[in-house]
This record gives C-alpha cells, sequence and structure tokens, in this order.
C-alpha cells in the first residue's frame, strides 16, 4: 500500500525513522525547517548503516541502495505533496504539532494516513486541527529506532480500524512489533516508565540510596539492561519532567506530580547526555559511567 513515506523532523528520531523506512525499501522524503539538521541527519544516517554493514546486518550494496531512496526537503509542500503516509517527528510541542497537522492536512494527498511520533501529545487533540481525524493515529518509534523492536500504535477517539490496520502490517514489514494502545495522556509506555522513573528520583531525594545502587537494583534485579537514573538521563530530564507533567494534568491526579529533585535539575539545565550533565557527567568520546558530583556526596542535595 505504502510506497513513499514522509517525515517530518530530522533530529534524533526523524533520522532514525527514515533509516528504518528506507532500509525496508520505501522511498522517503525526509523534511526540516532546519537545513543543518537535514544534513546531520544524512550523514547520521550514513554512520549508522556503515556500523551496519560492518557488523554484516546489510551488504555494502543494500546501504547504497537504501541512502539513494532519501529524499530531503526544506518545505512540507515539496515534500508530502504526493505520499501516502506521512510520519511527524517534529520537536515536542502542542502548538507546533497542531500547527505541522494542520497544514499537512492542507498539502498531502486526500487518502494520506498522518501519523504522528509524540511521546505524550493527544493524538485526539492533534487529529482535531485536521480534517480527517479518522487518519491520523500515533506511530511512537523507540529510541534508537533501528534497534529497537516496539512501535506503541495509538488510536485517537476516531481513528478507523483500517488505518490502525494498515499502521500494524506497515510496522511489521519494518520488521517492528506493533502493540496497539488507546489514547489516554502517556499511552501506555510513557504512562509506565515516566512514574517509575520519578519513583527512583523520588529515592533518590529521599536519601533512600545513591544513584549507583538505585540503578543497580534495577538492572540487576529487574533485568533491566538500564536503571532507571541512566534512562532518564538518556531520555533527557525535560522531557521526563514534561511526560510527567502531561500525565498530572491529563489524570488530574498529583502523584504524578514531577519529584522537586527533577525539577530543580531541569531549572538548572543539568539534563542529562545532551547536556553533559543529569545523574551522571558525560565526556565526549568516553562510555565510562560516571555519578555526577552533585550525587557523591548523599547529604549534599
Ligand atoms: P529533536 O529535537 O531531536 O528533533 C526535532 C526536529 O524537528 C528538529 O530537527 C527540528 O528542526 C524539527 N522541526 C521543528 N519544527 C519543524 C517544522 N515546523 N517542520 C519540520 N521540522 C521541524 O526531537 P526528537 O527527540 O527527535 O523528538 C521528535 C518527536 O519524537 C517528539 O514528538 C518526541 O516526543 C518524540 N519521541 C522522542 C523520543 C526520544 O527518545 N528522543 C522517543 C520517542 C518519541
Amino acid at each position: 500500500m505504502f510506497h513513499k513515506i514522509a517525515v517530518i523532523g530530522a533530529g534524533t528520531m526523524g533520522n532514525g525513522i527514515a533509516h528504518v523506512f528506507a532500509q525496508k525499501g520505501f522511498e522517503v522524503n525526509l523534511v526540516d525547517v532546519n537545513q543543518d539538521q537535514l544534513a546531520k541527519a544524512l550523514q547520521t544516517i550514513s554512520k549508522n548503516m556503515e556500523r551496519q554493514v560492518t557488523k554484516g546486518t546489510l551488504s555494502a550494496d543494500e546501504k547504497n541502495s537504501a541512502y539513494g531512496r532519501l529524499h530531503t526537503y526544506n518545505t512540507l509542500k515539496e515534500g508530502i505533496h504526493d505520499v501516502a503516509l506521512i510520519v511527524e517527528a517534529a520537536t515536542e510541542n502542542t502548538e507546533l504539532k497542531l500547527k505541522i497537522f494542520k497544514e499537512l492536512d492542507e498539502l498531502a494527498p486526500e487518502e494520506a494516513i498522518l501519523a504522528s511520533n509524540t511521546s505524550s501529545i493527544s493524538i485526539t487533540r492533534i487529529a482535531s486541527a485536521t480534517s480527517r481525524p479518522e487518519k491520523v493515529i500515533g506511530m511512537h518509534f523507540m529510541n534508537p529506532v533501528p534497534l529497537m523492536k516496539l512501535v506503541e500504535i495509538i488510536n485517537g477517539y476516531a481513528t478507523e480500524a483500517a488505518v490502525t490496520e494498515s499502521i500494524v502490517a506497515l510496522s511489521r514489514q519494518l520488521d517492528k512489533i506493533p502493540c496497539v494502545v488507546n489514547d489516554y495522556p502517556g499511552f501506555i509506555a510513557n504512562r509506565i516508565l515516566m512514574p517509575m522513573i520519578n519513583e527512583a528520583i523520588y529515592s533518590l531525594y529521599e536519601g533512600v540510596a545513591g544513584v549507583e545502587e538505585i540503578d543497580t537494583v534495577m538492572k540487576l534485579g529487574m533485568a533491566h539492561p538500564m536503571g532507571p537514573l541512566q534512562l532518564a538521563d538518556f531520555i533527557g530530564l525535560d522531557v521526563c519532567h514534561s511526560i510527567l507533567k502531561v500525565l498530572q494534568d491529563g489524570f488530574g491526579n498529583p502523584k504524578y506530580a514531577p519529584c522537586p529533585l527533577l525539577t530543580n535539575m531541569v531549572t538548572a539545565k543539568k539534563l542529562g547526555i545532551k547536556t553533559g550533565e543529569g545523574f551522571y557527567t558525560y565526556t565526549p568520546g568516553s562510555k565510562e559511567l560516571v555519578v555526577s558530583d552533585r550525587f557523591k556526596n548523599q547529604n549534599l542535595f
């Protein structure tokens, strides 16, 4: 059903989504308002595909063909006029997404499905900016997209069954495992993950245990590949904070309120890997996990 698709936003998620579609044989129009992001995305995709070639999971010819299926554009108008599916992966901001979906609705072919990779914004709300809410759906890939198997598929209030079925089939074609859920705050992934991360931060805040102890208990005790504090650094503490606010506001339940320590860290711009410091400190080029000085002495926070 789909031959050519468009991905809107060429950041962390957009480049991964474009990579996976191109690798599986789809023509991909990658659209970003920022030319530098497009150039960076192509470089990242090329480097990541090269790694697959080195590992033997992709041949050099397959890499070249996949890379050749990527086309970059600066405007929605150029990038989406002839595609059957659009996967939006632009910055997580409700007003921005409403504006993008209004434009997508105006510019995309009438039958095109409009999907969003949002982590937390209501699909029903996004769909309300369009005249085709039955064709709007959540297609929530996980980071890093080429490696993570799950696609959480979110049915908006009006999403029609045929649209869900085609996105489920498409996800399988991408060699992913689809899980269909309904549109309530945090969907499933973040509704369960974020309270766990928040509770880990509360445990640190209340001095129950240190950073390493909390992460080690969850890694070794629960077989999680990463502890919750390391995962929070990886996701971005600002992102965790804003998803917790979505849960708190959406359910009207204070149990989701972000831990005051998380709020302080976000205000102080200690956002995790992207700023070089969160619960751990990050040195470019080093894979060693070093607890941030702030948390080396448990009494200091
Ligand atoms: P990012 O900041 O890395 O990239 C966002 C990109 O969107 C940027 O390149 C920006 O230039 C572009 N953009 C902004 N406005 C645009 C517009 N009007 N038109 C086209 N492009 C525009 O963000 P990200 O981490 O890739 O997140 C993208 C989406 O994916 C968000 O909705 C986020 O919630 C979701 N998501 C993120 C993760 C994650 O781990 N980072 C995981 C799952 C889902």
